[in-house]
């Protein structure tokens, strides 16, 4: 529990209208899913955020930073400490220069401003983050990617506020990139990223931009809420295909449901709670092992209290 002391030095810290309490999580994930975080904190600025997370390191508080939760499924008991979203400062993206195809973009930036930039800047490159519902940081955590292509492919490199309130630049050669993710420690924060692109004619890319957009709508159900893929692909095959083999598209548990478009995308049909998700996650990894013997590991971050 955040004692008064606490909430006060928070509130100075972040600026008053920066740090609400008690805040339902089902407002900050695409799931619309999740029980209250005890504080959230709209950083804005560089000064604040560093203090901010150095305050709270120091006091024992745990934070998550929160890109737009298109990746996350926060339990219905909530989470302890505290959500950061990063805003302002944080949500811009910058050309280093007119001459080079490099922009700096900032990790509260969504990914769709980030390929609007694109197409008027006639940048190439970022097309296939067309339609990805996060946010920059996000992407960059989680290494996204559709057809064929991850983010670490454009990355030069990228800024970190280290759990030690320390700015530092690591490049390429120094980021550990997996299968949607990236090896990060503790209390470390996604700052912003340099993508390296290459100049294009804008036209082209919107077409391009456009044809990813349709593509991804023909496949994944957006009519109702979820947070995209539950599953990693296993190598060599599809968890959207296993389930479907196992018999399990459309199958519903409480108010979830796993897609009858998509069977690797679990939707929230109709008020789902968290607990109804993982156990149809439960459910479909189950069966995947027991027919296929793969074991089916969650893309999606799992927080929060029971
Ligand atoms: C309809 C739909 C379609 C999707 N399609 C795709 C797809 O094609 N490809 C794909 O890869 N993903 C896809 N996703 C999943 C999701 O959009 C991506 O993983 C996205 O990159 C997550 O970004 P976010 O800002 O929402 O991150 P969040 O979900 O808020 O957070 C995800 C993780 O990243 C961490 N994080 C966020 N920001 C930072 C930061 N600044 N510093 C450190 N850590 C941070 C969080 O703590 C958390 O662990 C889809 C989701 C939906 C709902």
């Amino acid at each position: 529990m955040m004692d008064a002391h606490i909430k006060k030095r928070m509130k100075e810290i972040g600026g008053g209208k920066a740090v609400l309490f008690d805040v339902p999580m089902s407002q900050y994930t695409t799931l619309r899913i999740g029980g209250n975080v005890e504080a959230l904190y709209k950083a804005r600025d560089l000064n604040a955020l560093s203090e901010m997370t150095t305050f709270l390191r120091d006091e024992g508080i745990p934070y998550l930073v929160t890109g737009r939760g298109s990746n996350l499924l926060v339990r219905d008991g909530g989470l302890k400490g505290v959500a950061i979203i990063l805003e302002g400062s944080f949500a811009v993206v910058n050309n280093t220069s007119m001459a080079e195809p490099c922009i700096v973009a900032w990790a509260g930036m969504p990914l769709y401003k980030l390929v609007d930039f694109c197409i008027e800047n006639g940048l190439s490159g970022a097309e296939f983050l067309a339609g990805i519902p996060g946010t920059v940081g996000g992407g960059v955590a989680m290494n996204a990617g559709s057809w064929g292509k991850e983010i670490k492919g454009v990355i030069n490199e990228v800024t970190i506020l280290t759990g030690r309130g320390i700015v530092e630049k690591r490049d390429s050669s120094m980021l550990k990139f997996t299968y949607r993710g990236l090896e990060l420690n503790t209390g470390e924060i996604i700052l912003n990223a340099v993508l390296n692109l290459k100049f294009d004619r804008p036209a082209l890319i919107r077409t391009k931009v456009v044809a990813n957009i349709k593509r991804r709508k023909e496949r994944f159900p957006f009519d109702m809420p979820s947070a995209g893929s539950i599953f990693k692909n296993p190598r060599g095959d599809y968890a959207g295909r296993l389930i479907e083999a196992v018999g399990l598209k459309g199958k519903t548990i409480g108010g979830a449901m796993i897609s009858a478009k998509h069977a690797n995308v679990i939707v929230n049909k109709d008020k789902a709670s968290s607990s109804d998700i993982l156990a149809l996650m439960d459910l479909a990894a189950g069966k995947v092992r027991e027919m296929f013997n793969i074991q089916l590991s969650p893309e999606i971050k799992v927080v929060g209290e029971m």
